[in-house]
C-alpha cells in the first residue's frame, strides 16, 4: 500500500517573515534532512506540505527525522487509494486497525477538493463511519471529543486516508531567526540551551574553550560528541575550538584567586564577541541557570554580562536541574554530558570564589594584566570545523 506524509505547520505569526519565506525554509530543511533516504516529491497547500516518499522507503525512519525538525506542528501518515469509495472501504479496516483497535471513540472528517467526485462530503463521512463501525464493533462515534479522528481527503490525484497524527517538534524553522553562537561546555545545561534556541528558529553554531594539558583530548571529544547529537535537531553545526590555556595561566598568575571564575567567564565572553563579529552571529547562548553554581549568582552574571557585546540568551535560566535533565534525556545528550571528563572551568578554580563580585573590583583586577594580545592569539588560533547533520564520527565509550 502506498503511503504519503502530510506535514502541518503552526506558528507563522512572526511579523516581517512572510508565509512563503517560512514555508520555503521549512521545506528546504525537510529536504536536507531526508536527502539520504532517497528522492521525495513535495507539494504544498493550505499550511500543509505533502511529502511523497520513494518506493520502499522506511516510513518510520522518515517520521523519526521529521519529528526533530522545528517548525512542524504535526505529522500525518496517510494511505493513498484510487478515487473509488469501494476501494477505500475495502482497505480501511486493515489500514486503520493499529489506530482504532484500542480506541473507544472516533469521528470521521472528510474533505473533497476534487468536486467531480460523485459523493458529497456528508455522505462520505457517514458511509466511512459505517465502514469503521462494522470493522470495529466496540467503538462509538463521538463528534465532539473523539479519541481518534479518521480523515479522508479526496484530492485530484487520489483518496488519502489517515488516522495517525503525530505531534511535531513545534517552534520555527532553523535559520528563520538568524545565527547564534552557543557556548558549549561538556555539561548538561548548554546542549539543552542550544536545543531550545534552535527551536526558536536560530542557527546554532558552537564555541568551546579547551585548556590542554589541563583538559584532555577526551574532554574535547565529549563536547564534539554533544555537538554531533545536537545536529539531529539543529542541522549542520560549525564548531569553534578555542585554545584557552595561556589565558587561564595568565589569570592564575596575575589576578586574585577569588575573582578567577568571573574573570575567566569574561575572557570567554570577550572571545565569543570576536567570533560573533568575525562570522556574523547575532547573539550568544549559554546554559547558565540562576543559583546553580557560584558563577551564577546575580552579581556574577552581572559582571560576566558586562563583557558581552551581543545579546546573551540563557534559555534555561529559570529551570530547575531536574527539568533541564528531562530535556537532556529527550534530546539524547544526557548520557554524553554525564561522562566524567573535566571542563576547563574546573582548572585552577578557586576554593572560595566570590559569589557577590563587584564590577569595579573585577575591572580593576582585569586591568592588572594586558590580556589583549592573548585574546587575539586565542582567536587567531581557534580551530574551526563542521559537524554535518546526523553524523556520528566521535567514538566515546558510554
Ligand atoms: P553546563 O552544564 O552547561 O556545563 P554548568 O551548570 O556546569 O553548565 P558552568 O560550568 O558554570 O555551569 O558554565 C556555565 C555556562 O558557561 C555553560 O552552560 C556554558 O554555556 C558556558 N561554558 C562553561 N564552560 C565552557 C567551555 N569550556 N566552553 C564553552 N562554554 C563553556
Ligand atoms: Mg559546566
Amino acid at each position: 500500500m502506498k503511503e504519503i506524509i502530510l506535514v502541518k505547520y503552526g506558528e507563522i505569526a512572526l511579523k516581517g517573515l512572510n508565509k512563503s519565506t517560512f514555508e520555503d525554509m521549512l521545506q528546504r530543511n525537510i529536504k536536507r534532512r531526508l536527502k539520504k533516504l532517497g528522492t521525495f516529491e513535495f507539494y504544498r497547500r493550505q499550511s500543509t506540505i505533502y511529502i511523497t516518499p520513494p518506493e520502499g522507503a522506511d516510513i518510520d525512519e522518515i517520521i523519526d527525522r521529521l519529528q526533530k525538525i522545528f517548525g512542524i506542528s504535526a505529522i500525518q501518515r496517510c494511505a493513498v487509494f484510487p478515487k473509488d469509495f469501494a476501494v477505500v472501504a475495502e482497505n480501511a479496516g486493515e489500514y486503520l486497525r493499529e489506530s482504532l483497535q484500542d480506541a473507544k471513540t472516533f469521528k470521521v472528517e472528510a474533505r473533497r477538493s476534487d468536486k467531480s467526485f460523485p459523493m458529497k462530503t456528508p455522505d462520505i463521512q457517514q458511509e466511512l463511519g459505517a465502514v469503521v463501525l462494522e470493522a470495529f464493533p466496540h467503538i462509538r462515534v463521538d463528534v465532539h471529543e473523539p479519541e481518534v479522528t479518521v480523515r479522508l481527503e479526496i484530492r485530484d490525484n487520489g483518496a488519502y486516508l489517515s488516522a495517525k497524527r503525530i505531534p511535531g517538534a513545534g517552534g520555527m524553522p532553523v535559520g528563520s531567526s538568524g545565527k547564534s553562537l552557543l557556548m558549549l561546555s561538556g555539561g548538561i545545561d548548554s546542549p539543552v540551551a542550544g536545543y531550545m534556541m534552535a527551536k526558536r528558529g536560530l542557527i546554532v553554531d558552537c564555541i568551546h574553550y579547551v585548556s590542554p594539558p589541563y583538559t584532555s583530548e577526551r574532554a574535547r571529544m565529549k563536547v564534539e560528541a554533544l555537538c554531533e547529537k545536537l545536529t539531529d535537531w539543529c542541522g549542520n553545526i560549525i564548531f569553534y575550538c578555542v585554545p584557552f590555556t595561556e589565558l587561564q595561566e595568565a589569570l592564575r598568575d596575575n589576578c586574585p584567586e577569588e575573582y578567577f571564575t568571573v574573570l575567566m567567564r569574561r575572557l570567554m565572553v570577550k572571545i565569543a564577541n570576536r567570533i560573533c563579529a568575525k562570522y556574523d552571529y547575532g547573539a550568544i547562548i549559554t546554559g547558565e541557570s540562576v543559583a546553580q553554581v557560584a558563577s551564577q549568582t546575580l552579581p556574577a552574571i552581572y559582571c560576566t554580562n558586562a563583557a558581552a557585546e551581543y545579546p546573551v540568551f540563557r534559555p534555561v535560566i529559570g529551570m530547575d536541574k531536574r527539568e533541564i535533565i528531562d530535556v537532556a534525556r529527550k534530546i539524547d545528550t544526557f548520557d554524553v554530558s554525564t561522562l566524567p571528563y573535566e571542563d576547563c572551568c574546573t582548572v585552577f578554580s578557586p576554593k572560595h570564589p566570590r559569589t557577590r563580585p563587584d564590577l569595579s573590583d573585577i575591572l580593576a583586577a582585569e586591568a592588572s594584566f594586558d590580556f589583549e594580545p592573548l585574546i587575539e592569539k586565542a582567536v587567531a588560533e581557534t580551530e574551526v570545523k563542521q559537524f554535518k547533520y546526523g553524523t556520528r564520527t566521535v567514538e566515546l565509550d558510554i
